[in-house]
């Protein structure tokens, strides 16, 4: 029987590793199929507090990792597959073994949605990226493009104009998911060109390991035509990673978990932290800080009942 079960080991699970190690709990951290999380895929952090010259994504991980097993939180492999919690203990299918916990903490990230491009995944930290506050620095007076045509695209690609020198937007479709009032304002930015009815059928180049252009194909003429670029954002949505507690949990039409106030879930004693409940922010410090949240209503729950 364990007291704390985090589930993920990104930004968020670190955090309430750290925290609910150092009161004592002993928390179990189950891995997942991404070790590290999303910043385990990413290069330069450049705006995680305490480091003035920035600090490599997979290094800073392994700090919060250290720093939480230093205080005896226990790190596992594998990935919860089924959780059962209808009743307290929670009963959790680890990969085949079943485990037993009096709280959860759920911070199981989401995975950013990417176009399955022939280079995409070798060039994500080396100009490919998912995440415009994250390094929309990186491209100033540079050439950008950005691909989507929901709200986030837009949002993207307005913010991106404040570095790049051009931005180019590029949708599949002559319609947009957007709300009107955030495509006027992409369409009022004169830093920002449209192309329609276009998708990208790869983006170079794997054997420099830095993006240099891409390869655009017009669906309407089979028009093919390359383009330079020296980052490319791909803002098509996230799938947050809740399928195990689909019908357990309350989550909403996207699947991202609902608060119901600080880091509760709708499960007494199931407490989430990072971006499997945060649709808006998405950051390093913001899931940090969620996971932060988690652990102390963790620690509070147990200790209100007794533990
Ligand atoms: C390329 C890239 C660059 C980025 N750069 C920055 C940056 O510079 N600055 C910044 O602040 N943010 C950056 N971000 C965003 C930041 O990485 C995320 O906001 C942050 O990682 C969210 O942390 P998290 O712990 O909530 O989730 P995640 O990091 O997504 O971690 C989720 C964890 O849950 C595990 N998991 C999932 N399902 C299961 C399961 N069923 N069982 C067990 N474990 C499971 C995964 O294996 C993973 O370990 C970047 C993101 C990307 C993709």
């Amino acid at each position: 029987m364990h007291k704390v079960v985090i589930i993920g080991s990104g930004c968020a699970g670190n955090t309430a590793a750290i925290y609910t190690a150092r009161a004592g709990l002993e928390p179990i951290v189950v891995k997942g199929h991404e070790v590290g999380g999303q910043l385990s895929l990413t290069t330069e952090v450049e705006n995680f507090p305490g480091f003035p010259e920035g600090i490599n994504g997979p290094d800073l991980i392994e700090n919060m990792k250290k720093q939480a097993e230093r205080f005896g939180a226990l790190y596992r492999d594998g990935e919860l597959v089924e959780a059962d919690l209808s009743k307290r203990p929670f009963r959790l299918n680890l990969a085949g073994e079943w485990v037993e916990t009096r709280t959860l903490i759920v911070a199981s990230g989401a995975k950013a949605r990417w176009l399955d491009l022939p280079s995409e995944q070798k060039l994500i930290g080396h100009g490919v990226s998912s995440c415009a506050t994250c390094d929309g620095f990186f491209y100033r007076e540079k050439k950008i493009m950005v691909v989507g045509g929901g709200d986030s695209a837009m949002e993207e690609a307005n913010f991106l104009t404040r570095f790049g020198r051009e931005v180019a937007l590029v949708h599949r479709r002559d319609a947009f998911r957007a709300s009107k009032i955030m495509l006027e304002r992409a369409r009022n930015n004169p830093k920002i060109k449209f192309f329609n009815n276009t998708v990208v059928e790869d983006v170079y180049d794997a054997s420099q390991h830095l993006v240099t252009g891409v390869k655009l194909r017009n669906v309407l003429t089979n028009d093919i035509w390359e383009r330079n670029v020296d980052g490319f954002f791909v803002a098509i949505g996230h799938i947050p990673n809740t399928a195990p507690f689909a019908g357990q949990i309350d989550l909403d039409p996207d699947g991202y978990i609902v608060s119901h106030g600080g880091a509760r879930t709708s499960v007494t004693g199931v407490f989430h932290a990072g971006d499997v409940q945060d649709r808006t922010y998405r950051q390093a410090i913001t899931a940090s800080g969620a996971g932060c949240m988690a652990a102390i209503e963790a620690e509070r729950f147990l200790e209100a009942e007794g533990h």
